[in-house]
């Protein structure tokens, strides 16, 4: 606790608040000095030219931007959440009333939050053995939002109809070993006489996992009648109807791995009902401590309370203490949106993947309903709706722990209420996204199911973007991560996506062109982490590129009047270098994505007109040509570099 209380003092102190008089491009072109290492060669390693002084620069306080831009918005919610209230209510008078119970909830999760000294789970306290039936057990655990320890079930949209929500079963993601190893970590240390049994169960589940697991399963959707009778070996009625309170009318499921769940059930059925619920309390105190936080301090609550609470969180943080800017960064990420939509249109205009018109038009159409949701909040502005969002949460002021249990438990009843809507349609006027209960997301990001990109409001902070910069930065950065999300929906696993989000046939048939593949082949030469992140990322840095300078820029052809905030660099050189500024950071290690640097250099290395702007020597050996999907060949203007 001292270290974190040691941190936190030191983060506020040095926490110096942006002046609005200062001329923010000049701001912007500071920070890309300063992160300039000028001993590297741009045209050989442009990660290293652009980045490589990051550390030194900013004596490492933050490991990039990211961790910048949470740390203020930590600190602006930790002032508002212990500021007075005063200042709330003469705020709001000009405005609709705000939603007072919301907000007297959050703050009591604060306060358990950064005052109760309590650290240690008390397992023990977790349901003792109450039924005879596995599966009733599960549930019972499920409801705490407990998930993947036998078997995934979860709320999602149908595959074939975005709008329908359904209940997915398959087993559980390899991802769930780490919970794995932790309980059995825990139960070394607590229960020593119950270490053989249930160390035996986990090692059978993994054996039936490895047995059964597919790169691309099969999905069925059924009725809970087809599963019943599909997989008579769990008990399905009992697991739903302790979950769902009995509401199992016209509940739609997609089950994969249907003879793992077979086993599995009769393994279950094979094993004593004191080790299951053992082995299931374990696996709740590893999911409550994993929750979190780790070390309790005023922000590393509110980070904590941003992933688990997002939108009571969102709502107040866009209410109370984003609300000035968020008329003008609207209007300018819309802009911005529109500009790359339009050149994108430009790219099918080319249809360089010679797609018949009808396979055109499904990608236009998927092109010109694209949305763009300025911060993960619903449409829905009524106060009504925040304060009863989470009514049915019970936060206490004193238990940090029993609140965390109960915003989870909360978690698992929002998510399946949905299916209980009619028709279990989802309403999209209260849509928001809801998914990760350790880590919220920072960064924009695409859904396929929605065809939207959403741009988190904590996003929206300098040095990732600031509505008072000159539009080359704005268009480098954003326009670059906006792009790369555009992107998503239409590379190999988007493409399959139409306009409403339902899987669709044209979308295959596009995938499978000789001409798709070919790009793909090209992308994927220099070896990714993601095919899909690799493919986003190119065509992003392409679109973004053209739509700030126009299609066949060649920058040899121009004299560039030096900006009045940069004199050294030429506009095309000063765009790859605030593009490249959404990558610095200390390297550290990532999941999903290639490294940065190797982002940052392969990027560059597939746009044509990089060489030309850097005024690069031509390669001793012949390079290999770059990857463009989409993008329209070069015309003769520029063939000549
Ligand atoms: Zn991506």
């Amino acid at each position: 606790m001292e270290w974190c209380v040691l941190l936190c003092a030191f983060l506020l102190l040095g926490f110096v608040p942006i002046q609005a008089d200062v001329d923010q491009s000049t701001l912007a072109a500071l920070q890309i000095h300063k992160n300039l290492n000028r001993s590297q060669e741009a045209c050989s390693n442009f990660w290293n030219y652009a980045c490589g002084n990051y550390s030194a620069s900013d004596g490492a306080k933050y490991v990039d931007n990211f961790e910048l831009v949470e740390d203020q918005y930590a600190q602006a919610m930790v002032e508002f959440m212990e500021g007075d209230l005063e200042f709330v209510d003469s705020d709001v008078q000009l405005n609709e009333g705000p939603a007072l119970r919301l907000l007297a909830q959050i703050r009591t999760y604060y306060n358990a939050c950064t005052n109760d000294s309590q650290t240690d789970w008390p397992e023990e306290d977790f349901h003792s053995l109450e039924s005879n039936e596995w599966a009733l057990e599960t549930a019972k655990f499920r409801r705490h939002g407990l998930n993947a320890v036998f078997f995934d079930e979860r709320v999602d949209v149908a595959y074939n109809d975005s709008l329908r929500s359904v209940v997915q079963l398959k087993m559980p993601a390899p991802s769930s070993s780490y919970s794995e190893r932790r309980a059995l970590q825990l139960l070394k240390l607590h229960h020593s006489g119950s270490e053989a049994e249930v160390s035996r169960l986990v090692e059978q589940l993994r054996q039936l996992e490895a047995k059964h697991r597919q790169e691309e399963p099969l999905v069925q959707s059924w009725t809970l009648a087809d599963l019943e009778q599909k997989i008579p070996q769990i008990n399905w009625q009992a697991y739903f109807h302790e979950l769902l309170s009995g509401h199992l009318n016209g509940v739609l499921f997609e089950v994969s791995d249907v003879d793992y769940l077979r086993e599995l059930g009769q393994l279950l059925g094979n094993t004593s009902r004191s080790t299951i619920n053992l082995y299931l309390r374990l696996r709740l105190t590893v999911l409550l401590k994993q929750t979190g936080p780790a070390r309790r301090c005023p922000k590393t609550c509110i980070h904590h309370m941003r992933a688990l609470l997002p939108l009571g969180m969102n709502y107040l943080y866009n209410r109370y203490v984003y609300k000035n800017r968020n008329l003008v960064d609207n209007i300018q990420l819309l802009e911005i949106f529109d500009s790359l939509k339009g050149m994108f249109g430009k790219y099918l205009e080319a249809n360089r993947l010679q797609l018949s018109p009808a396979q055109l038009s499904y990608v236009r159409e998927k092109l010109s309903t694209m949305k763009l949701r300025v911060g993960n909040l619903p449409e829905e502005t009524s106060p009504a709706f925040y304060d009863s969002h989470y009514e049915s949460a019970n936060f206490s002021d004193y238990h940090h722990l029993d609140n965390v249990l109960e915003a989870l438990s909360l978690r698992t009843r929002l998510q399946h209420d949905v299916l209980r809507l009619p028709h279990s349609r989802l309403d999209l006027r209260r849509y928001y996204v809801n998914d990760d209960v350790v880590k919220a997301r920072t960064s924009p990001f695409y859904e396929n199911e929605r065809n939207t990109i959403t741009v988190p409001l904590i996003f929206l902070q300098f040095p990732l973007f600031d509505h008072r910069q000159h539009s080359i930065f704005q268009y480098s950065l954003m326009g670059g991560v906006l792009a790369h999300e555009l992107s998503h929906a239409f590379e190999h696993e988007g493409i399959l996506f139409d306009a409403d989000g339902n899987e669709s046939p044209v979308g295959l048939q596009i995938r499978d062109t000789k001409t798709f593949q070919n790009a793909i082949k090209c992308a994927a030469q220099t070896p990714a982490v993601s095919l899909k992140e690799r493919l986003a990322d190119l065509n992003g840095l392409q679109l973004a590129y053209d739509t700030f300078f126009g299609m066949d820029h060649n920058s040899q052809l121009y004299t560039y009047r030096p900006y009045a905030f940069e004199s050294e660099f030429q506009a095309p050189q000063l765009f790859h270098l605030s593009y490249a500024q959404f990558f610095c950071g200390i390297l550290p290690p990532v999941l999903g994505h290639d490294r940065d640097d190797v982002r940052v250099n392969v990027n560059v290395a597939n746009l044509r007109q990089f060489s030309l702007d850097f005024k690069c020597s031509p390669p001793a050996v012949e390079s290999p040509p770059v990857c463009e999907m989409w993008r329209p060949t070069a015309s003769s203007t520029l063939v000549s570099a």
